[in-house]
């Protein structure tokens, strides 16, 4: 495909120059030679007509002699080159040529002259009745005395310098055409700099990514379109990269969590089934095996749930609720976990109702993924504390702890799917690193945002915004 657009332009280049060549060689010389032509005959036209009412009328009307008039017809055609006059009578004879003497008594006709042969003009070119051997340009002119044509004055000069100059000037526009010729190749190059050369190298990237090279890498550095396609081209071709390595990550983080469990759950059946474990110390090992189950079924579920959040997309269930209910209820759910780690949780609660409109269901999901993130991650005797506080027309809910703390690094990557900090692991063997990820999709659907302030040691605290109900703004 690349070459033959090159080849096409070229060939567009070669026919544009044959036709240039072609028009020039037919129109340029036919419309020279015309407008030549008829020039030279508008002016032998004049210098005729004047000879006829002078000298040749004088000559009808007896007043000057034909040898006078010889004379004076002789010096006039030295200063037009190339000319001979001549005086014909009407049928035929001719009286007076400036070229030649004619002596006493000879007597030469013209065999066939008509004087009408000009048509609608005055003047006719060829051979003047066969009285000369090559082509001629002849001008007529009548000479009326008495109210009579009584002869006719015809100046004959040769079409040889008409055609000299026509071919002159056809010779003038070849050069002017090949001259143009060349300085078209401006825009030849043009073309091969700015449309084919970055066309060439975006057609080899495409075939690359094609091919699946989607780290091929390659710049057109122009600002016009084609610069603008390339870098199109080339961020897609990065995006698709990326994807491509979620995607690749996401497998392995999800084979990698669902494996370790199983490899677990088979050992210690296989242990039960050879009798490696005692059967008395079986109830033991099976709640192990019941536990490493509910872990694979807490991943599953998670999967599912960002799942369907990333294919539903906007899909919310919105309502007006009182967050503070809800943020008591996921409270209250914690509260056999709280007793075990002596955690408190303190709720700083603005309002007694404060209404948000969001999706209740979802918003219950954040709140308790926080929660256990911070009753996970917060040490024994310690408390979480939940708060909301409202500014414009936002609700803002706080989770804060006082534990472990996230590294700075870290705080970006926590909501990227199974991310978990090495801080982390230690505490909590059993989490998959999927609950901020869905955190962050629920709240990203909602138009809203979730930051993090944290210091290593010292505690975190999560903050999320809803928007307040319409029902809330207009009481104020
Ligand atoms: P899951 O929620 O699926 O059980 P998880 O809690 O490990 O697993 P996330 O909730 O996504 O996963 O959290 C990601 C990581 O962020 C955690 O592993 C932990 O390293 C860090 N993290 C989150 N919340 C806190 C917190 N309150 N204090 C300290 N670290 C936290
Ligand atoms: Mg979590």
């Amino acid at each position: 495909m690349k070459r033959t657009l090159y080849l096409k332009f070229l060939l567009a280049y070669l026919l544009f120059g044959i036709f240039g060549f072609v028009v020039v060689a037919t129109f340029v010389y036919s419309m020279t030679y015309e407008r030549l032509r008829r020039d030279k005959a508008d002016s032998m036209y004049q210098v005729a007509t004047q000879i006829a009412n002078t000298y040749a009328a004088d000559l009808y009307n007896s007043e000057t002699s034909l040898e006078t008039v010889h004379m004076q017809l002789v010096a006039l055609s030295k200063y037009m080159d190339k000319s001979s006059i001549w005086i014909v009578n009407p049928s035929g004879r001719l009286v007076l040529d400036s070229s030649r003497n004619l002596g006493p008594g000879q007597e030469i006709v013209i065999e066939g002259f008509d004087p009408t042969v000009t048509g609608s003009s005055y003047y006719t070119t060829g051979n003047f009745f066969g009285s000369f051997d090559r082509d001629v340009l002849s001008v007529f002119a009548p000479i009326t005395a008495n109210f009579k044509v009584q002869a006719y004055v015809v100046v004959h000069t040769s079409i040889a310098d008409i055609q000299n100059s026509a071919n002159e000037f056809l010779n003038i526009s070849y050069l002017m055409l090949i001259v143009l010729f060349l300085l078209s190749m401006i825009i030849l190059i043009f073309f091969t700099e700015l449309v084919y050369v970055p066309l060439r190298k975006i057609t080899t990237a495409t075939e690359q990514y094609a091919a699946g090279n989607m780290s091929y890498e390659f710049s057109v550095e122009s600002e016009d379109e084609m610069g603008y396609l390339a870098a199109s081209l080339s961020y897609m071709a990065g995006e698709i990269a990326r994807q491509e390595d979620d995607q690749k990550k996401f497998i392995a983080n999800v084979s990698h969590d669902f494996r370790s469990p199983l490899t677990s759950i088979r050992g210690y059946l296989v242990a039960m089934q050879d009798g490696t474990i005692p059967e008395e110390m079986h109830s033991k090992y099976l709640g192990i095996v019941i536990n490493e189950t509910d872990r694979l079924t807490k991943l599953t579920n998670e999967l599912l749930t960002l799942n369907n959040l990333n294919t539903k997309g906007m899909l919310l269930d919105r309502s007006d609720f009182d967050i503070n209910q809800v943020i008591r209820n996921v409270a209250e759910s914690f509260g056999g976990i709280c007793i075990d780690k002596k955690i408190a949780i303190e709720l700083v609660l603005t309002d007694e109702k404060m209404l948000v409109n969001a999706d209740m269901s979802k918003i219950q999901q954040v709140l308790y993924n926080l929660v256990d993130n911070a009753i996970k991650f917060s040490h024994k005797e310690s408390s979480v504390k939940i708060e909301t506080t409202e500014k414009h027309s936002k609700v803002f809910v706080s989770v804060k702890d006082s534990g472990i703390g996230i590294p700075k690094e870290d705080q970006k990557l926590i909501f990227d799917r199974f991310y978990k900090s090495d801080l982390s692991r230690g505490k909590d063997k059993k989490g998959t690193g999927l609950g901020l990820a869905i955190v962050k999709e629920i709240i990203k659907a909602h138009e809203e945002n979730i930051n993090v302030i944290s210091t290593t040691g010292v505690g975190t605290e999560f903050i999320f915004s809803l928007p307040k109900a319409a029902a809330m703004d207009e009481e104020e």
